[in-house]
């Protein structure tokens, strides 16, 4: 078991925001030149407002796609994004809401789908974490909160985007690598995380016959605000693994659009590991 970093001591406050960390995040490298790999499509990603949703999103900005983003209510960073997409000539629609509310998730596909005409492309991101370092110390609240956010939320979403989704689409869930190797300190997230991962590989082989392809990335230590919200002893955060370094956005985003694009067109069902060289099962 990977040693983890320590739970705040104060109530965290959830979600975190982007525009308040110190060093700030590498969203996308300088040197990445988009292809047109996404051109004319339409993407929508949960929690696409900061870290790796929004690394996500302006990645397939600079490929070419139009993007409608769904954030809890960090409307600094949202708008951020949405200025970032459209330096890079692309359109953004920003969805506020709370994706634990299954009426709320349907209208976010319909708002998505009446300004883009459709949908391409979904990206199941939010996600939250509360550190306990003993089981009883999870309540059934922060257990419920922590299910209907990270995992109900990607049914709710996905069953109201499979109707507009057609051969060649794509679905990208973003898991974890606790998924894979536990938590000492996130029983319950990492519980949910490892549902993704089961909800991928199914998914994928329900929806081959109709030739969307589903997918998935187990990051591991990531610099983004849901970790300064999450964690003390920051300067302990991605140490421990044989890189010995957090990674950033910029590192994490090429992988969704190699994902979402057809130069993945014979991968389904399968995770993509980036968390600095941790060796972990499939
Ligand atoms: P982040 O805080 O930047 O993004 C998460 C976003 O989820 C928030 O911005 C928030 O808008 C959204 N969200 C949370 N609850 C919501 C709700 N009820 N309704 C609507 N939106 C909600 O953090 P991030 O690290 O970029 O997280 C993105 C994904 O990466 C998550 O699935 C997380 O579990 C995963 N992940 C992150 C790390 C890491 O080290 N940062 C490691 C492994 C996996
Ligand atoms: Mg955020």
């Amino acid at each position: 078991m990977k040693k983890e970093i320590n739970p705040p001591k104060q109530k965290q406050k959830l979600p975190g925001n982007e525009f308040a960390m110190q060093p700030e995040p590498e969203i996308i490298k300088e040197n990445y030149v988009g292809s047109g790999k996404l051109l004319g499509k339409v993407a929508f990603i949960t929690g696409g407002d900061s870290g790796i949703g929004r690394s996500a999103a302006i990645h397939f900005a600079r490929e070419g796609a139009n993007i409608a983003i769904v954030y809890l209510k960090e409307d600094k960073d949202a708008l951020e994004t949405k200025n970032l997409i459209e330096k890079e000539g692309r359109q953004c629609l920003l969805i506020s809401g709370d994706l634990k509310d299954e009426k709320f998730c349907k209208l976010a596909i319909k708002k998505c789908v009446d300004e883009f005409k459709g949908i391409n492309i979904v990206v199941n991101n939010a996600a939250i974490q509360f550190p306990k370092n003993e089981l009883e110390k999870i309540t059934s609240k922060q257990l419920h909160t922590t299910f209907e956010t990270n995992i109900y939320s990607y049914f709710y979403i996905t069953t109201a985007a499979l109707p507009h989704l057609k051969a060649g689409d794509t679905i990208i869930n973003t898991s974890s690598v606790t998924a894979y190797r536990g938590s000492e300190h996130l029983v319950d997230y990492s519980s949910t995380k490892g549902a993704i991962v089961s909800f991928t590989r199914s998914l994928s082989a329900m929806l081959a016959k109709r030739k969307i392809r589903v997918n998935g990335i187990a990051p591991g230590p990531i610099w983004t605000p849901l970790i300064v919200v999450s964690f003390d002893n920051l300067d302990e955060f991605g140490k421990d693994n044989p890189m010995g370094r957090p990674g950033q956005p910029s590192e994490v985003g090429p992988a969704y659009v190699f994902l979402a694009s057809e130069d993945s067109s014979y991968i389904s069902g399968q995770f993509i590991h980036i968390n600095g060289g941790e060796l972990v099962g499939a």
